[in-house]
């Protein structure tokens, strides 16, 4: 399989997962840290600002143009602070810091430029600009791609600015134009570098948790993790949201003698189509099918009444009579049966404890095997 089409391949020069839906979760999962950092470097920026505001005051005494230029500065630590606020109240932190970043990056270089130009001292403010290149590449977290754009722009427009002044040698200007390229280039490279370890460290963590939360066969969840407290979550959600909730047990129907006479190869192929087939007509991040035992699966359903469950687990009984498996080039026929079971859910009441609800479908379950097997048996639960 090409790198370039696994949800965990990472751009080469952006920096970022090659999959929306995978830099989207990593943003999700990353929101914390980066209003943290963000909160940081912004909160340091606005005192730099107010000290350099300051030292104006003090060195260049109380004109005009001094006031003008507290102000200005006094502005950005506003945004500085406007942004920190603005994180922090955000669903999506992640998004909404590298916003801010860019805006933040945008306004201080715009109005280092026009201090630099109204001020003169080039060779000084070139040095300073270099600076300012690392802290928007590397400090102040954001897209890489946004940062270039922001460090570039104002790189190019300081040089046009001094160019333009007049003041300075080709020979400085020249060398000024090299030491700005250099800074852009290892801010660049050295952000890129970030950008990937922080994606590649997400990656492995997400591969071990996923590894430890599933069954290497079939791709349902592991009893591990169904024991961790999967159904009590559930459960939880249920008596918040006052919904009820459906689970179903399903097993293959005379599986053993599947294994006995096509092979345990080919137990396993009905085995992941099986798996496949549930995890295929179940709502993505809200239904859950667990590997219960052999061949043996539970679905919990939240939000889901008795006679929906039903009739799912209908759907799913009849989609897998009517499926055509192969194991190689020998056909599988196989059934299984369902045993479903709803219970409604108050924030007022303890309810039906998780285990209870599983002892209930299992019973619907050999009910159904002990009736002929290749049927749904469903009921609501009630204390027995
Ligand atoms: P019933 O219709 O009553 O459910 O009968 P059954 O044959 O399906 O049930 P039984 O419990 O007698 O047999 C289950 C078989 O599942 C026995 C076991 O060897 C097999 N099994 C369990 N796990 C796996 C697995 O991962 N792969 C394969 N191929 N077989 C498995
Ligand atoms: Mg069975
Ligand atoms: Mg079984």
């Amino acid at each position: 399989m090409s790198n370039l089409q696994s949800p965990g391949a990472i751009a080469r020069w952006r920096g970022e997962f090659t999959s929306a839906a995978t830099e989207s979760a990593f943003l999700r999962d990353q929101g914390g840290i980066i209003r943290h950092e963000l909160t940081r470097s912004l909160t340091f920026c606005a005192i730099f600002y107010l000290g350099f505001a300051l030292a104006d005051i003090a060195h260049l005494g109380q004109s005009s143009r001094t006031l003008a230029l507290f102000v200005a500065r006094l502005a950005i630590a506003g945004v500085a602070l406007a942004s920190i606020v603005l994180t922090r109240r955000s669903a999506d932190p992640g998004r909404t810091a590298y916003r801010a970043a860019t805006a933040f990056s945008t306004l201080s270089m715009l109005s280092f430029l026009v201090v630099a130009y109204s001020r003169g001292e080039p060779l000084l403010h070139g040095m300073s600009m270099a600076i300012m290149l690392i802290i928007v590449y590397l400090f102040i977290p954001n897209r890489l791609v946004n940062a270039s754009i922001v460090a570039l722009a104002a790189s190019a427009g300081f040089l046009a600015l001094v160019y333009l002044s007049g003041t300075v040698s080709a020979r400085h200007l020249s060398t000024m134009t090299m030491l700005l390229l250099l800074a852009n280039l290892f801010g660049a490279i050295a952000a890129l570098r970030d950008a990937r370890a922080s994606r590649r460290q997400y990656w492995t963590q997400q591969t071990l948790i996923n590894q430890s939360v599933r069954d290497p066969l079939t791709g349902a969840f592991n009893r591990r993790h169904l024991n961790a407290g999967l159904l009590e979550h559930a459960i939880e959600r249920a008596r918040r949201e006052e919904a009820p909730l459906t689970v179903v047990m399903c097993d293959l129907d005379s599986f053993k003698a599947i294994n006995d006479t096509h092979g345990h190869q080919a137990g396993d192929t009905l085995l992941q189509e099986f798996a496949g087939l549930l995890l295929s007509m179940t709502r993505d991040g809200a239904d859950t099918v667990v590997r219960y035992g052999g061949e043996e699966f539970l679905l919990i359903l939240p939000n889901t009444s008795l006679a929906d469950g039903h009739a799912l687990a209908e759907r799913m009984r009849l989609r897998l009579a009517e499926a055509s498996i192969r194991h190689g080039e020998v056909p599988i026929r196989a059934t299984a049966s369902f045993g479903v079971v709803s219970a409604h859910y108050s924030s007022r009441l303890p309810g039906v404890p998780g285990q209870a609800l599983i002892a209930r479908a299992d019973e619907q379950l050999y009910a159904a095997k002990r009736s002929g097997r290749n049927r749904v048996l469903g009921t609501e639960y009630s204390a027995p």
